[in-house]
């Protein structure tokens, strides 16, 4: 095994595992460290970063985790990433935290965050709510407030205060590891043979639970590595994954899709690639994440902007990525993507881009059914483009 695939393999390892193994190691490293954990799909971790924290994404527990205390205090019907997000806190794996904060993406997280304060009264739990009219004109000032109500807290949870300059250093290093990111993805947009969406996938989410500086540092080296790899191009389909934003569909799904087409672009972790450009490391930075996540940002079905028609976000994407075809995807009970799913599908059929809806939970553990869906739509494909 090459030390590519050992890396992609360690950063599996790590996202995989429910007892958040670089978290702990982070702590043991850093005595007296805190942690701010914060749910799907953005969160400015500059903030916390600024003040030292760790800032963890927390986004369910896929098939590692039975839900068996979380069912008592909250509804069945609501979607598994919420449930299992809080089973792992009820279960104990969370207990690293010093602050939770739950971005207003949904109504099933908004009534969540209620049953989060009420049972770990240990650390605080906000929501951040994000502006309802991304376009008004007040946006930009009413978001820097709420980021600066969310860095009083972090600095009374740390003791730290949270300068413009730590702020300004913080976005630098949040975004190289955009950058970073944007160079993985253009890999993969434009030679998928090099690095499979799987890959690509499991290296992003490692940054969700390790220090940046660190992530960086592995993805300047997965660069490295990556064009030296001799894979040689197949013929395949390509295509879009839409519906990974929130919660995250298995691992074995995707690699199931990966075996029968190219993944040459998508939304998994949308969050994590959120803002499209560099931050400005002059003048307020919060003003500057404020802008920035308004202004030059990516697209989601829980964010709401009427200068970014998400259909027609979704075409962009498929162009840009030089794509054929589209698998819409949807998690079960996710009220905002089974409703996107509805537009999409409409937009793509009047484009005429062929495209496959599928449905996922983050706990599927077989995808028989999934692999021959996939399969036969990419068979479809090729003897129609042949
Ligand atoms: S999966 Fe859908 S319903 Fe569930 S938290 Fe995310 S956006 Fe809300």
């Amino acid at each position: 095994m090459g030390e590519l695939e050992r890396i992609v393999d360690d950063c599996r390892a790590l996202v995989e595992d429910p007892s958040y193994p670089a978290v702990r190691r982070w702590l043991a490293d850093h005595p007296g460290g805190k942690v701010l954990g914060h749910f799907q799909v953005y969160f400015p971790e500059e903030l916390a970063h600024a003040a030292g924290m760790l800032p963890v994404k927390i986004m369910g527990a896929g098939s590692t985790v039975q839900i068996r205390q979380a069912d008592a205090r909250i509804a069945a019907f609501v979607c598994s990433i919420v449930r299992s997000s809080l089973e792992l806190a009820l279960s104990g794996r969370l207990d690293f935290l010093s602050l939770f904060v739950i971005p207003s993406i949904c109504d099933a997280v908004r009534n969540a965050c209620g049953v989060w304060v009420r049972n770990f009264p240990q650390f605080p739990t906000r929501v951040l709510y994000f502006p309802q009219n991304a376009a008004s004109a007040h946006a930009v000032d009413y978001l820097a407030g709420e980021y600066a109500r969310l860095v009083r807290l972090i600095e009374e949870t740390t003791g730290q205060p949270v300068t413009a300059e730590r702020l300004a250093a913080s976005i630098a290093v949040f975004n190289e590891n955009r950058r970073l990111l944007r160079e993985l993805y253009r890999i993969k947009r434009e030679t998928p043979w090099l690095l499979s969406a799987l890959e690509a996938y499991v290296l992003t989410r490692a940054g969700g639970v390790m220090p940046r500086e660190e992530h960086n540092a592995l993805l300047r080296r997965v660069l490295e590595l990556v064009g030296q790899r001799p894979a040689k191009r197949q013929d395949r389909i390509r295509v879009v994954f839409e519906g990974g934003y929130c919660e995250q569909p298995p691992l074995d799904m995707l690699a199931v899709i990966q075996d029968a087409c190219y993944i040459v672009d998508d939304d998994l972790l949308i969050g994590l690639r959120w803002l499209v450009d560099d931050v400005a490391t002059d003048g307020d930075p919060l003003a500057n994440l404020a802008w920035a996540y308004l202004n030059a940002s990516s697209y989601s079905p829980v964010q709401h902007d009427p200068r970014k028609p998400r259909a027609e976000m979704l075409l962009r994407r498929l162009r840009a990525a030089g794509a054929d075809a589209a698998i819409v995807a949807a998690p079960k009970m996710c009220e905002p993507g089974l409703e996107e799913q509805v537009h999409y599908t409409r937009t793509l059929e009047a484009a005429g881009i062929p495209y496959l809806v599928l449905e996922f939970e983050e706990t599927m553990t077989t995808f028989e059914q999934v692999g021959i869906q996939v399969e036969t739509f990419a068979e479809s494909l090729l003897f129609e483009f042949a």
